[in-house]
């Protein structure tokens, strides 16, 4: 008999009422014939509530108190949902997480799957009732009730359907499916048909709360076809997909508007002083984003990175002792800054997407701060006044409001198949995982056909980004990495990667570009190597950054330009050591590959 897991987000459970509209909805798979899993959020606002409660009476709650407090939310809808179904005629059971049998590990407020039983769950539906699943907790090994992080009912339905070999996962919620960016911020927004699921994943990591990001990360490993849908009409939604019908360079931007900026000002240029930097922070289970280590100059360099804007407060604690640690200067920090991000397959096979990115930001005067791309997305990061209308000239730019074929300029390949492939291809793979969100690495590889270019202080206004990336796309060089940085003095730092083979065309126009901008001479190293780690869900395993710098720091190996996302961590070394490096990457992620 096919299964099905429906998901209900807190809108689409926030009275009775609306229960009951979600209770009919399980009721019609089951009538078509399905055994039917609903997993349900807290109730509309309920775990805000429950979180602003605690805060009444301290700043500084204890994690577990807190997974205590709000897990209580779920608990209301799944009896409810319960009772709804039964009032309407049908078996129903609720159970919560614990009852399930949903494991984490103990990490309160954060916690990730280890393993669920399906027992209990299949033994309700084989006597035929609708199973009602608490979304968002687990239980760790010592029967504290823990949760997934906010948004993490998403994450319970997939890894649900994952657990149960699910025909097909259901997210209803408050919008009819995934679109081009945020429907409420800018109504020209487009609903897809369908998203891959490593786009997916890069914009729900950067700002896209439609999905909790860690859900898509299940969807990919295991192979579940997510649909993205209405909870209050019937039209058919988004499927993310491992590939969809037909892809163009640029599947989606993402904004995400409460970031803070962290610079830790005047590091010893040394191996080792990213990774304790690094370590401080994954301990922490902060996720950083849009990491930039400028090229040292004197011995001394800078390091910054973002981060959510409610982890600013420990993050500026973590650097406190870290600073102090490796000798740095000091730490800088900006809050109120926005990270608008454009994510697209496309990307790899289509240059120029950075350049007209840079140029329809630098149109409306407003200034990039900081920049790093991957290859398959590019943030940016603005202050926050500017940031919706960052948003809007990234989406207008490249015609998101169009559909692909309107944009007429797609890959087509409609003839792939739907049903996504697994990441995970045997249970004996499964086994392996000693938990289903443990890290999965699927290549680590070098690359040694690149150089490196810096211009070191650049003036740090609208439209320079632009400028310069237009003027190197002039020449024909096609641009790998790039980051930007604010440098000392109100300077900018830029530097960027490209085919060793283009260096001189390379040198040329940047010094030109120098020469015109009054700022220092362009530094290059024409042998650089750059090591990358691919996989799934790397950038929220905070961990793996980290394993990675103190891997090379451990041999020696110093590391220049770093460039993540949830698929990607790419850093360049130079090329004398990339060989070694490979190799201690390779030692140490032996377990995690697939
Ligand atoms: P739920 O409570 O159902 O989990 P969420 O509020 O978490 O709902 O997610 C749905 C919201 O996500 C929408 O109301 C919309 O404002 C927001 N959103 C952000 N980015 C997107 C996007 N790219 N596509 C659709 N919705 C988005
Ligand atoms: N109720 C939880 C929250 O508000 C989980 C969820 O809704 O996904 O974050
Ligand atoms: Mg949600």
């Amino acid at each position: 008999m096919p299964l099905i897991v429906q998901k209900f987000g807190g809108t689409s459970v926030a009275d009775t009422h609306k229960i009951l509209g979600a209770a009919r909805k399980a009721i019609r798979a089951a009538q078509a014939g399905n055994q039917v899993v609903v997993v349900v959020s807290a109730m509309g606002k309920t775990t805000d509530h429950l979180v602003s409660l605690a805060k009444e009476i301290t700043n500084r709650p204890s994690h577990r108190e807190m997974d205590m407090l709000m897990s209580s939310g779920e608990q209301v809808t799944i009896a409810l949902m319960a009772i709804a179904l039964e009032s309407l005629g049908y078996k129903a059971v609720s159970m919560t997480g614990a009852q399930i049998g949903i494991k984490t590990d103990s990490s309160h407020t954060k916690a990730r799957i280890r393993s669920i039983s399906t027992d209990s769950m299949r033994k309700a539906l084989n006597a035929g009732k609708i199973v009602i699943a608490a979304g968002f907790q687990g239980i760790d090994d010592e029967g504290n009730i823990t949760t997934l992080g906010r948004g993490g009912s998403d994450t319970s339905a997939v890894a649900l359907a994952a657990a149960l070999g699910a025909d097909e996962c259901e997210i209803y919620t408050d919008v009819d499916g995934v679109y081009t960016t945020d429907p409420r911020l800018l109504a020209e927004a487009r609903k897809v048909t369908q998203i891959s699921y490593d786009e997916m994943l890069e914009l729900a990591s950067l700002g896209a709360g439609v999905m909790h990001s860690r859900s898509i990360e299940f969807a990919k490993k295991f192979g579940v076809t997510v649909h993205v849908r209405s909870s209050f009409s019937d039209t058919s939604g988004s499927l993310i997909v491992a590939t969809p019908e037909s892809n163009t360079a640029v599947a989606g931007a993402a904004i995400a508007k409460n970031e803070a900026r962290l610079t830790l000002v005047g590091v010893p240029d040394k191996p080792g002083n990213a990774m304790r930097l690094f370590a401080r922070i994954a301990e922490a289970k902060i996720a950083t984003d849009m990491i930039v280590q400028n090229i040292g100059q004197e011995g001394r360099t800078d390091i910054s990175f973002t981060v959510p804007g409610n982890d600013l407060t420990a993050t500026l604690d973590v650097l406190k002792t870290v600073s102090e640690e490796i000798g740095a200067e000091h730490v800088d920090y900006q809050e109120n800054v926005a990270k608008i991000s454009v994510v697209g397959l496309g990307m790899e096979k289509q240059g120029g997407v950075a350049e007209k990115m840079f140029r329809a930001i630098s149109r409306k005067m407003i200034n990039i701060s900081m920049i790093t791309t991957s290859e398959i997305k590019i943030s940016t990061l603005v202050s926050w006044e500017d940031a919706l209308e960052t948003l809007r000239e990234v989406h207008s730019v490249f015609q998101l409001e169009k559909t692909p074929s309107q944009l007429n300029s797609q890959l087509n390949s409609s003839e792939l198949p739907l049903k996504p492939a697994k990441l995970l291809k045997s249970d004996l793979d499964v086994e392996r995982l000693s938990g289903m969100e443990d890290i999965l690495i699927e290549d680590i590889h070098l690359d040694q056909t690149q150089a490196r270019i810096t211009m070191p202080d650049v003036p740090d206004k609208p439209g320079i980004a632009a400028e310069m990336f237009e003027r190197i796309a002039e020449a024909g060089i096609v641009v790998d990495m790039i980051v930007q940085s604010c440098g000392r003095n109100g300077k900018a730092i830029i530097t960027y990667t490209i085919p060793r083979t283009m260096l001189d065309t390379a040198i040329e126009v940047t010094k030109k570009l120098a020469d015109e901008w009054k700022s220092d001479k362009p530094l290059y190293n024409p042998t650089v190597a750059i090591l990358s780690v691919r996989g799934t869900g790397l950038r929220s395993h905070t961990g793996l950054a980290y394993r990675m710098f103190k891997t090379l720091a451990d041999g020696g190996i110093n590391v220049n330009v770093i460039s993540t996302s949830e698929r990607n961590i790419s850093i360049t070394v130079d090329n004398a050591q990339g060989e070694q490096g490979l190799q201690l990457l390779k030692k140490e992620f032996a377990n995690e590959m697939i």
